[in-house]
């Protein structure tokens, strides 16, 4: 902290995005406060497999590993995939993926979000013990902002003030301190449920993430280490409320037939939750000394498994931007140094989002020609190696 009381930087939201931004801007030097307003993520190896667990691409895993916990979350329970399946319900043609088609052992991995955020959070408070300079606030609620130009003070729920040069938003899809800011939000509601549970499965899921496009949404089963596979059903509302009042054995039976039984019966399902799916892209990511990250700015549909890779694309592009800015002698909450990350991060999500809703759109339809075209598409697409190629270095983030 300065002799003004004031971090460097500010970020309020300790979701993975919120933890990661914290941590990387800790590793560059910075000082930083952590806000989050519920209390800190807990994770037992003796538990079951959490609930919420997300595809992470190549890029997302360098992030972490650059940041010292990757190691804690393969030690921990991560399943790495090496082959991706998706056909549609209505034509016929496949599309395949292997990770060995460009020299790698993986395409992605399956992590719970909540040993994401554990593994963050431990690294966080270990180099606090070492005497880095990071301040938790946690739980801490940020209840108001206030901008100038010298800097930014957030308000907690106790009355206490956090003071930084910038401040960053990482505080989720129905981000209250951009509503605080006035930033509008281009919103789409799909009309879907995403249905999330993990299933077990009659025959080896093979390392493979498999998904299958059906009217209504896009069904995904996701390997999970012990076998099992944690499956995303995204279904149009009625149909999803119909789905999740079934009883287990007629869940699992519909839910084999909906993947075509190509891992054949559905043994076992956990309890189901239901995700409202609804796209939001924030119109601007800045305002003042204040800036969003992740969820705040941009909320996906999960078919193509990116939000939060996405968010950790964010994470690295900001820290690249204050350290450049800092090595320059440039305050970390400059407007220069800020719309130069609004305007790389934002083009690069409003372009995901929208091939994310035409997907959506064109997977949904009902026409015969449409499926038809979807049939021929994704068969060109495998057959044609440099396309392929393109599709697996754009899922993996390195284009
Ligand atoms: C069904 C489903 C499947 C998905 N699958 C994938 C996938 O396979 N791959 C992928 O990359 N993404 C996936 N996603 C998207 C991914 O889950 C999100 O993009 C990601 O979790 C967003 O993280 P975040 O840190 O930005 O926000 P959040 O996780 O929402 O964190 C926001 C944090 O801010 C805190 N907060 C809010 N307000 C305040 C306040 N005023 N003061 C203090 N703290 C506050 C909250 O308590 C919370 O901890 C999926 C999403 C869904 C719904």
């Amino acid at each position: 902290m300065n002799r003004r009381g004031e971090h460097d930087v500010v970020v309020v939201g300790a979701g993975v995005v919120g933890a990661a931004t914290a941590l990387a801007l800790l590793r560059e030097g910075f000082d930083v406060a952590l806000v989050e307003a519920r209390p800190a993520p807990t994770w037992n190896a003796a538990d079951d497999v959490d609930a919420r667990v997300v595809a992470l691409a190549p890029d997302a895993v360098a992030l972490l590993d650059g940041l010292g916990v990757w190691k804690s979350v393969t030690d921990a329970r991560a399943c790495a995939y090496s082959h991706m399946r998706v056909w549609d319900a209505l034509a016929a043609g496949e599309l395949s993926f292997a990770a060995e088609d460009r020299g790698e052992t993986a395409l992605g991995w399956i992590v719970e979000n909540r040993l994401l955020q554990h593994v963050l959070w431990q690294a966080l408070v270990e180099a606090g013990a070492r005497g880095a300079a990071i301040q938790l606030r946690v739980p801490g609620e940020v209840t108001a902002i206030e901008n100038d130009e010298r800097g930014v003070a957030a308000t907690l729920a106790d009355g206490s003030v956090v003071r930084a040069r910038l401040l960053v938003a990482a505080d989720g899809a129905t981000s209250p301190i951009r509503t605080q800011l006035g930033i509008a939000v281009r919103e789409h509601d799909y009309g879907q449920r995403a249905i999330v549970a993990h299933v077990g499965i009659e025959r080896a899921h093979e390392s493979t993430a498999w998904q299958r496009f059906q009217p209504g949404g896009p069904l995904a089963f996701l390997p999970l280490v012990d076998g099992r596979c944690s499956i995303v059903w995204s279904l149009q509302g009625n149909e999803a409320e119909r789905v999740l009042a079934l009883g287990d054995a007629a869940f699992c039976a519909e839910l084999g037939c909906a993947l075509d039984f190509r891992l054949g019966n559905i043994t076992s399902t956990t309890r189901r939750l239901a995700f409202p799916l609804r796209m939001r892209l924030a119109e601007r990511y800045v305002v003042g000394r204040t800036l969003l990250i992740g969820d705040a700015g941009h909320a996906v549909h999960p078919l193509a498994g990116q939000g939060l890779n996405l968010g950790l694309r964010d994470v690295n592009n900001l820290r690249g931007q204050l350290r450049r800015a800092k090595a320059r002698g440039i305050d970390a909450g400059a407007a220069q140094v800020l719309r130069r990350y609004e305007r790389e991060r934002r083009s690069e999500n409003i372009l995901a989002a929208s091939s994310f809703t035409l997907i959506e759109r064109c997977f949904n339809s009902e026409s015969i020609a449409v499926a038809g075209l979807r049939g021929l598409a994704l068969a060109v697409a495998d057959k044609v190696t440099p396309l392929k190629h393109v599709l697996m270095d754009a899922a993996a983030g390195r284009l």
